[in-house]
């Protein structure tokens, strides 16, 4: 190609070094184009709601299909209970953590199928990642869809710092796909208010903490977290997904009004 006919960073991206530092921060002085800045990802928790069953997930439902007029809904799953044991079973057969990591996902999957059974007759499909692409129609035609929330990484997950249990599960895939889209929000449906400065479920005399960046996080260095810690490093590269909101979806109404862009539960952002 002649280099005419490319531009100065095409130019230099062609010809340059790909590790170059100052090249490649070239690469993101065009604003990232937001593919669908009206849709919601809204992950539904595998333990933390979908393991309780029909209690906890119908009135979830419901409060969904209320706000399927107002809002488009990109619905993952977790995984939850199952997939622990599954992990459990792997570990003890010597499974790699690519090996884990399938498991999880068909766990995963179980629980979208469900819901998507649950949403069928709204017009709600279940896609697989190689569906992505009809997303888009999905999201125009019937508002929302459902897909499992785990990144499809499979045998290419990476191992985790400690352990072998795969550490990109599904709050992870929920966010890279908010991110990926540019959407509005990205809203954890979990079984506590938000994030405490320790499990709320262990320890009772726990704080809850409505607003906290992702270095305030980091500089507490809890002992467990409300969701998947790799989101935070997720979170300091984020172009578009800046900040993100945990709810307690055992409480009517929170959803509508996290869809709505109110303060409810914890925001976690960048900075
Ligand atoms: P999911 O069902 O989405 O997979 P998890 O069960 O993995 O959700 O994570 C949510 C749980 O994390 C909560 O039910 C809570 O008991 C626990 N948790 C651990 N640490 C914290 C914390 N610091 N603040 C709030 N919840 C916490
Ligand atoms: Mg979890």
């Amino acid at each position: 190609m002649s280099n005419e006919l490319l531009t100065e960073l095409g130019a230099s991206l062609v010809q340059g070094s790909l590790t170059d530092k100052s090249l490649l921060e070239k690469t993101a002085e065009q604003p990232v184009f937001k593919v669908l800045p009206e849709a919601n990802v809204v992950k539904i928790g595998g333990q933390s709601i979908i393991d309780r069953g029909r209690a906890a997930v119908v009135p979830i439902l419901d409060e969904i299909v209320e706000n399927l007029p107002h809002h488009k809904m990109i619905l993952g799953t977790g995984a939850g209970t199952r997939a622990r044991h599954a992990y459990s079973v792997g570990v003890d057969l010597g499974m790699p953590t690519g090996v884990l990591s399938v498991l999880g996902t068909f766990v995963s999957m179980q629980n979208a199928r469900m819901i998507h059974f649950l949403l069928a007759k709204h017009g709600v499909p279940f896609i697989e990642p190689i569906q992505f692409p009809q997303l888009p129609l999905y999201l125009a035609e019937r508002q929302a869809v459902v897909f499992f929330g785990m990144p499809p990484y499979v045998f290419w997950q990476r191992n985790p710092e400690i352990g072998r249990l795969p550490p990109h599960r599904t709050d992870s895939g929920s966010y890279l796909i908010s991110e990926m889209f540019g959407t509005r929000s990205m809203i954890y449906i979990k079984d506590e208010d938000g994030l405490f400065t320790a499990d709320p479920k262990k320890e009772k005399h726990a704080k809850f903490i409505p607003e906290i960046t992702v270095d305030e996080l980091k500089a507490m260095d809890l002992p467990d977290s409300v969701v998947e810690t790799p989101i935070l490093d997720f979170m300091k590269n984020a172009e578009t997904r800046r900040s993100i909101q945990i709810i307690n979806g055992l409480k009517p109404g929170n959803i509508t009004k996290a869809l709505n862009g109110e303060q409810v539960g914890t925001t976690i952002s960048a900075e």
